[in-house]
């Protein structure tokens, strides 16, 4: 074994793994860039806290389980006007989840509420929080299981686990007594102790069809809404936006082909 793989394992077997496996490397740019002592040490501390933090991110975007990858650079704020960047851009110093504060956006379908939930969630990974991402009726059967198999409390506890739950699309369907039950526990968990983002199709005012009663939507509505920014949003469908553009480039384009036609 030569020396350098004897110094690696040592490396290794104080976790140094990602120096461990560049040390030659990292000898030889000392070697030719005649780095002093300290820029050695620099350097070696350097290496294995940036390979670290890469190893990191790429963890909790594993475990933030987004649906697909939407970025706020991506999202076009001429097209929603009735939010504005800056109002977003506020938010990526991520002081409402040191605070435990939650974010909540309304408004119709196919304005890009899930695009901001999973764009900000993005920043959130990268600022070092650990996110996790889920759609409301998934969280309904896996905490409606938690409760059948008597490990609803456990079920809970691995999701305060996070910084931030992304819970998206928030009913569509009414609920029976025992999800209301489960959703207070999980909201009553996270107050003021987590934070969660919600998007909504409709206002408070209507959360009581799918909450069963207005008692108990109330009851998880103050604790959403007590440490909270909302964003209602409005204007039109980007998808139906973009469908339509389509469909009006390709008449445009069979008219062109017409006109253009010999006969
Ligand atoms: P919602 O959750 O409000 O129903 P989505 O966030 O799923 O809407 O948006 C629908 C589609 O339109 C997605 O592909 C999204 O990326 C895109 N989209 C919506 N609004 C914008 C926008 N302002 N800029 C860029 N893409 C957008
Ligand atoms: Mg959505």
């Amino acid at each position: 074994m030569s020396s350098y793989e004897v110094l690696s394992r040592r490396y290794r077997s104080l976790k140094f793994n990602n120096i461990a496996g560049l040390l030659s490397e990292l000898i030889t740019q000392a070697e030719q860039q005649e780095l002093s002592y300290f820029q050695f040490a620099e350097l070696l501390v350097d290496k294995e806290l940036s390979a670290r933090e890469i190893n990191r991110r790429k963890l909790y975007l594993k475990r933030a389980k987004f649906p697909c990858l939407k970025s706020l650079e991506e999202f076009d704020f001429r097209q929603q006007t009735t939010i504005s960047k800056k109002q977003i851009n506020r938010l990526l110093d991520f002081n409402w989840i040191d605070n435990r504060e939650n974010l909540v956006f309304f408004g119709p379908s196919g304005i890009g509420k899930s695009h901001l939930a999973i764009g900000i969630g993005l920043k959130a990974v990268n600022a070092g929080y650990k996110v996790l991402f889920m759609n409301f009726q998934d969280l309904i059967e896996y905490l409606d299981l938690g409760l059948a198999q008597n490990a609803l409390k456990e079920r809970i506890k691995l999701l305060v686990k996070n910084d931030l739950l992304i819970l998206d699309e928030l009913g569509y369907l009414p609920l029976n007594k025992k999800s209301v039950y489960n959703i207070f526990q999980l909201v009553n968990s996270f107050y003021e102790t987590r934070s969660i983002i919600v998007t909504a199709n409709k206002d408070f005012t209507q959360w009581g069809e799918f909450f069963i009663d207005e008692t108990s939507a109330t009851a998880i509505v103050d604790r959403l809404i007590h440490h909270c920014h909302i964003f209602a949003m409005g204007g039109e469908s980007y998808r139906l936006k973009q469908q339509m553009e389509r469909q009006s480039r390709f008449a445009g384009e069979l008219k062109g082909l017409s006109e253009n036609s010999p006969n």
